[in-house]
């Protein structure tokens, strides 16, 4: 990908191969540019491009590069925050549609995964939210009565139970959602990349757009590979990988980014494949400063949490790893990693997305806080269906908001960076 082994660790190591793609340096007329080549901007070409528009995706460095190579792979239903908040803090019909659309989403990445046989390593039988504690417990048993009188497939295990379905006895009892799974990440937005491109629209990489300049009818798009593209229609999917020196870097001002690692082992023994996640979820837990674990295809344990593998954080957070590993599966105690790698997410204040109309015919989500490729996948989608006018921004199952900088945004994100080394130097001891 780019030579960086803690950028995309094991996904670039096990993720077949995108559509080949190269740098724009000619000047091209389209329906539709989008800016950026992770789910949202990919979900957002395919679905236009599908419907007949002349679609071009310019990506800044290479298919999945953002957070859609780096992450943990859980494919999520809903959001962090408990149901019963969306409808007030959006109002009755547009909460509702958040909830509907956000909790079927995992539907459409399986769907859109076998409609195109995806080589993306998809399992969907279900998550894992673990509660270490009391307090974490009390809260999966309120999200459990909020999502079940919704009708979601949600139920919460015994400690017996959960110690079966997780291979450990760190946990009191643990939520498993039957809506959701794990794909290989990297190789789901490699996929939609394939996809997109067979449907007919035109990927660049290494082309990261550097200016933009109103010609009255449409929208110049200038590249620092040489190339220009015209169109109506723009779509921004750089969420927090936006420069903030670039043509929209007021999305990077607005997002807050926490750091995220994973770690992943060698491929465990059969016998060890039987102890742990023996159905493969994919597992996190209630912690502030969370911890997730799920297996890949091979038998790989890959292990995450919050923190950055640079400077000081990177033999912090090593430590903690192999402490983590052998306190939560005694059978891997002294296990090395063979990869580790993170990443960005972009976080906002009320922990909800955001759409944002940057110009005339400019839209973008933002800010998925950790939950981006169900939400993703969806919200690209609804960019496509608005930008050809099958809806309207008052169909959107969120507000148009203004850009706004992130109050403390530098502090909050060293906060995020030294809290999670304090927290992982006398953290699993
Ligand atoms: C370590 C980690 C773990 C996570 N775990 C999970 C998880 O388990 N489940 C989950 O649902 N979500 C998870 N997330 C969140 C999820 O990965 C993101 O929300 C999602 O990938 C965002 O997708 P996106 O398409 O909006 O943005 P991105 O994937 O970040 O893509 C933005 C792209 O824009 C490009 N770009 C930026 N500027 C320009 C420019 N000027 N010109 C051209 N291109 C540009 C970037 O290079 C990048 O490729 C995690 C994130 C991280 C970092």
């Amino acid at each position: 990908m780019n030579h960086d082994p803690r950028s995309h660790g094991l996904w670039d190591a096990s993720a077949p191969a995108g559509p080949d793609t190269k740098a724009l340096n000619a000047n091209l007329h389209a329906d539709v540019v989008v800016v950026g080549a992770g789910y949202t901007g990919l979900s957002a070409a395919l679905h236009l491009a599908q419907r007949g528009a002349r679609v071009v995706v310019l990506e800044a460095q290479e298919v999945g590069f953002g957070g859609s190579g780096r992450n943990v792979g859980l494919v999520n239903a809903g959001m962090w925050v408990m149901p019963s908040v969306l409808p007030g803090a959006l109002g009755e019909a547009m909460g509702n549609r958040l909830l509907t659309q956000l909790g079927n989403a995992p539907s459409l990445v399986f769907e859109l995964i076998e409609r195109h046989g995806m080589d993306c390593e998809p399992v969907r039988t279900g998550t894992l939210h673990c509660a270490p504690d009391a307090t974490g417990l009390r809260a999966l048993q309120e999200r459990e009565s909020q999502w079940r009188a919704l009708g979601a497939p949600v139920r919460l295990l015994s400690q017996a139970e959960t110690v079966h379905k997780t291979g450990t006895d760190a946990y009191l009892g643990a939520l498993l959602d039957l809506r959701a799974g794990t794909v290989q990440p990297l190789a789901y937005a490699r996929g939609l990349a394939h996809a997109a491109a067979a449907a007919g629209a035109q990927l660049y990489t290494r082309t990261a757009v550097n200016a933009v300049h109103d010609a009255g009818r449409h929208w110049r798009l200038n590249t620092a590979s040489g190339g220009v593209v015209n169109a109506p229609w723009v779509i921004v999917a750089t969420n927090a990988y936006s420069d903030a020196a670039g043509p929209w870097g007021a999305l990077q001002s607005g997002l807050v980014r926490l750091p995220y690692f994973n770690m992943a082992t060698a491929p465990l023994p059969p016998a060890v494949l039987k102890q742990i996640l023996p159905e493969r979820q994919g597992a996190w837990d209630t912690r502030q400063v969370l911890t997730s674990f799920r297996l890949d295809r091979q038998g790989r344990l890959v292990l995450g949490s919050v923190g950055a593998l640079r400077g000081g954080g990177l033999s912090i957070h090593r430590n903690w790893g192999r402490r983590a590993l052998g306190k939560l599966f005694p059978q891997l105690r002294g296990i090395r990693f063979e990869h580790e790698w993170y990443g960005e997410i972009g976080m906002t204040a009320n922990a909800l997305p955001r759409f944002h109309q940057l110009a005339r015919n400019t839209v973008t989500f933002c800010g998925y806080n950790g939950r981006g490729i169900a939400p993703g996948t969806v919200l690209g989608r609804e960019l496509a269906r608005l930008v050809l006018g099958e809806i309207t921004t008052a169909d959107l199952p969120l507000p148009v908001t203004d850009t706004r900088p992130a109050r403390l945004k530098r502090a909050r994100e060293a906060l995020f960076e030294i809290g999670a080394q304090i927290a992982h130097f006398a953290g699993a001891r």
